[in-house]
Formats: C-alpha cells, sequence, structure tokens
C-alpha cells in the first residue's frame, strides 16, 4: 500500500506583507545534492515527515507549489558603520511553517550578493549547525538548523572546500537592520507595516503598542545576551543586521566559546578593535537597541522631540534588565536560593579572571564542592589563595549541589573540538562531527567515554582565531 507523504505548505505571510522588503528569488541549483546532517528532534518540532525533507526541498530547488521564495532587504551597521543595503546576499526565505521561518544559506546569489559568489563552505554551515544545537540544548533561545546539504559544488576560500547549504528555522529573520531598512525609505506607513508584522509575529498582546513592542526587544536581549554571558559565548559579530527582534540568537559566523575567563577575550580575525569582545556584549547590545530606537521613532510619537524622550526611557531599561537576568543566571549556577550580592559576584569574576581559570570546568565542579569535596575546583586555581578566600563566603549561603548540575553544563562545543569535527567533515568524516553533537547536545547530563569532551583545549591549541567563512 502506498503512504502518501502529507503536502507541505510554505506560508508567505512576509512577502505578501512586506513586499517592499521581499525579492522573489530562486535557489541555485546544486549540482549533487546530499543531506549531511539532520536535526530530526526539530523536524518532528515541526510536525515534519522525513519523507518531506528531501535535498530539493533543502536547498529550494524543489518547493511545495505555491511557495514563494524571497531574499530579505536588510541594512545594518557592521563593526560601527552604517551600511544601507545588506540583505540575504546568499540567503532566501523559502516561507513559514506554522509562523515559524525556514530559510537557506549558501543557497546563490540574489540581487543583494555585491561582490559575494553567494555560496557557503561546509566547514562554516556545520559550524553554525553544531553550535546552535548546544545553544538549543543549554536552553538559550536561538536560531535553529534543520539540516547541512552538500552541493557537489566546490566554493572558493582561503582553502577550496566542499560547498554547502544550510536549511535554519527561526521564529523570524526580522533584524534591528530590517528596521533601519525600512527607516531609511522615509515610508512611515512602511515602518508601520514593518512593526505591525513583527509585533503580530512575536509579541501579538502588544497590537498598536509601539513602544510597548520597542520594550518587549529590549526586554528580549537583555536576558539574551545575560544569557550568553552565563555560558562564556562569545558571538564575535553583533552587527545590527546579526540582532534578531524575537530574542533568538543569530548568526553564528565567528562565535566561539571562552575557556580561561577574560573580558578582553576575541575570538573573530577581523574583530582587531575588540568591539565584540565577550565582556563588551552587553553594551553593545544596548548600542545596537539605540539604533533600533532611531528606527523606530517615527512611530513613538509624531513630533521627534516628544518621541526621542520615551526612547531614551525605554533603553534605560536595559541595564537594569541585563544586570537582573544575570544575577539571577549566577544565584542558580551557584545554587543559592536568593540572589548573590555584587560584591561575591565581582570578587567571583575578579578571581577567575587573575586565576585564567575554565570558566566551564569552574562552575560545574563548584557543585562539587557544595557537596564538600572542594579540591576539584581549587586544583583550578595555579594560586589557590584567592579561592580560598572566597570559598568560605560563598559556603556560608548553604548552596545546593544537585540544582547547579542542571545549569552548569559539562559539555559546550569548546573550540578544538569544533575545529577538529570540522576538520574531519572538510575530508568527508562525520563521525567526529556525531559524537561532539552526542555530548553538546545533552550538555548537562555528564557520561561515561566522553571525558575530552569536557576537557579545556590543550595547551599546544593555541590562541583561536576564527573566521566568517563568507
Ligand atoms: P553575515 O556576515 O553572514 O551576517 O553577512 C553579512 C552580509 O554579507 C549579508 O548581507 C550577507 O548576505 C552577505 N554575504 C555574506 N557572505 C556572502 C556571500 N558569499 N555571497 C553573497 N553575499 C554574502
Ligand atoms: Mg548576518
Amino acid at each position: 500500500m502506498d503512504v502518501q507523504t502529507p503536502a507541505l505548505t510554505l506560508g508567505h505571510q512576509f512577502a505578501d506583507e512586506l513586499p517592499e522588503m521581499a525579492v522573489p528569488w530562486q535557489a541555485e541549483a546544486a549540482p549533487e545534492p546530499r543531506v549531511l546532517v539532520l536535526d530530526t528532534d526539530l523536524a518532528a518540532e515541526l510536525g515534519l515527515d522525513p519523507a518531506q525533507l528531501t535535498a530539493g526541498l533543502l536547498t529550494g530547488t524543489e518547493l511545495p507549489a505555491g511557495a514563494k521564495p524571497v531574499a530579505q532587504a536588510y541594512a545594518g551597521h557592521q563593526f560601527g558603520g552604517y551600511s544601507p543595503r545588506l540583505g540575504d546576499g546568499r540567503a532566501l526565505l523559502l516561507g513559514e511553517i506554522d509562523g515559524r521561518d525556514l530559510h537557506l544559506k549558501g543557497s546563490g546569489r540574489t540581487p543583494f550578493a555585491r561582490g559575494g559568489d553567494g555560496l557557503a563552505g561546509i566547514g562554516p554551515m556545520l559550524r553554525e549547525y553544531i553550535v546552535s544545537r548546544a545553544m538549543h540544548a543549554l536552553g538559550i533561545p536561538t536560531t535553529r538548523s534543520l539540516a547541512v546539504v552538500g552541493t557537489g559544488r566546490t566554493v572558493r576560500r582561503e582553502q577550496p572546500q566542499p560547498g554547502a547549504v544550510l536549511a535554519r528555522v527561526a521564529a523570524s529573520h526580522l533584524r534591528v537592520g530590517s528596521f533601519q531598512f525600512a527607516r531609511a525609505t522615509d515610508d512611515t506607513e512602511l515602518l508601520r507595516r514593518l512593526a505591525d508584522h513583527a509585533i503580530a509575529r512575536h509579541y501579538p498582546e502588544l497590537a498598536g503598542d509601539y513602544l510597548g513592542f520597542y520594550d518587549a526587544v529590549v526586554a528580549a536581549q537583555a536576558s539574551l545576551v545575560a544569557r550568553w554571558m552565563l555560558v562564556g559565548f562569545v558571538h564575535g559579530v553583533m552587527n545590527t543586521d546579526n540582532m534578531t527582534i524575537s530574542g533568538e540568537t543569530i548568526d553564528y559566523g565567528p562565535c566561539a566559546f571562552m575557556e580561561a575567563v577574560d573580558p578582553a577575550t576575541v575570538f573573530s580575525s577581523i574583530d582587531t578593535g575588540g568591539r565584540y569582545a565577550y565582556g563588551n556584549q552587553p553594551g553593545i547590545a544596548q548600542w545596537n537597541l539605540a539604533r533600533l530606537a532611531e528606527a523606530l521613532l517615527p512611530l513613538f510619537h509624531d513630533e521627534q522631540e516628544q518621541a526621542v524622550p520615551l526612547a531614551v526611557a525605554s533603553l534605560e531599561r536595559f541595564a537594569p534588565a541585563f544586570t537582573t537576568a544575570w544575577t539571577r543566571g549566577m544565584r542558580d549556577k551557584l545554587g543559592l536560593a536568593e540572589d548573590p550580592s555584587a560584591e561575591l559576584t565581582t570578587d567571583l569574576a575578579d578571581l577567575l579572571r587573575a586565576g585564567r581559570v575554565d570558566y566551564t570546568t569552574f562552575f560545574r565542579t563548584l557543585s562539587e564542592a557544595a557537596r564538600g569535596r572542594a579540591d576539584l575546583t581549587r586544583a583550578l586555581f595555579d594560586d589557590p589563595a584567592v579561592f580560598d578566600s572566597w570559598l568560605p563566603r560563598w559556603q556560608a549561603l548553604s548552596p545546593d549541589a544537585e540544582p547547579m548540575d542542571r545549569v552548569n553544563p559539562v559539555y559546550i562545543p569548546r573550540n578544538h573540538l569544533v575545529e577538529e569535527a570540522l576538520a574531519a567533515a572538510v575530508a568527508g568524516d562525520l563521525d567526529p562531527l556525531h559524537r561532539l553533537d552526542q555530548a553538546v547536545s545533552d550538555p548537562f547530563n555528564e557520561r561515561r567515554g566522553l571525558a575530552r569532551y569536557a576537557e579545556p583545549a590543550p595547551g599546544d591549541f593555541g590562541p583561536y582565531q576564527t573566521f566568517c567563512g563568507t
């Protein structure tokens, strides 16, 4: 008996409601498509049948009837400099499934491509796949990677490498840069339509309340960046086009996790000034949100003089919202019943920094200290004296070990492991990636045989640098 695969429907709400920001476009054909990795959990969550997830769908070349794929327009501040027209140079919005975007990256040149080839290599696409899987498993809002499909094409980069297309799922791809684009047209009706679309998708209870919408984005980003800071995540390229309105992490180009604690940690080869260093992330998020406020001003009030103080008052809520989220997260990481004092956490930050201790290992072993075995944590310090003076202050607060193990991961996608997995994948072996995925997709659950996935990079790994891979 033939079992019919249910028909997949791809919505086109964005394309219909915002045609000024949507260029109808087709994906480039992949000569020899081969599905390399597929997130079956995500497929199931979307109600997708594995039989529907053909290489043709996942490369955008065979879409269900009625689909209207588009390249989205957006502007953005990149490293502080404004570009009025960025847009999906090598990406496409295929459509919406249950209100979520199905989007491709590496699907060929679009009218936004400028000098780029429109393509992507499997290294950067698999990096996005594995790191976004890890972020999701860590409970951090993120765009998700549905699949990476090898195209059978060679992509020219510093090193030629196999080409790939990433299929990504997101609450939406609306960015701060989307609003900057709409604002720059001087068409307030378009700006309002974009805001209405964003509100309907992400904050439906705020229909018509543009200042409330802005507040909600400020709150979502304050919470998101606090979550990044709590796991040692360095995004690496917090341009305004890489900051979502939904509060999901987007764009896993040069991101990496910090090991030795240092607020000045930078991995991206192009971030020579350290603009997007670990410790700068909250301040940069706030800067980006100021750019969003500028874009939204005409919706706050007809008179600019009246709109500005409203925006400023909203933006001023970022810092306390960030501090609250971060302190609450630290409370959980430290296993405490109440928020820790700023003194306790500041002194902790100072001692971790002075000791250049591995951030993830510190917190994970600290639950053993709560169980009465402080020696594991103590051994992380070359000079344990500073830790010895901090320890009793924390112990006096009666930390509870068990919940600590539910928020302090054992496994994160460590830089040397990601590099190892990607190098093998480029050479045709996906096993190391699958093993890494096993560890990081269940990050709080320590398992036998995975000890090497919990360890910091060996000394000879050296200073780590990441590349956008574009
Ligand atoms: P990203 O660094 O991925 O956020 O990209 C920044 C901008 O450059 C976006 O407008 C991208 O669409 C565009 N871009 C990046 N790589 C390529 C490429 N290989 N071909 C065309 N456009 C690209
Ligand atoms: Mg981007």
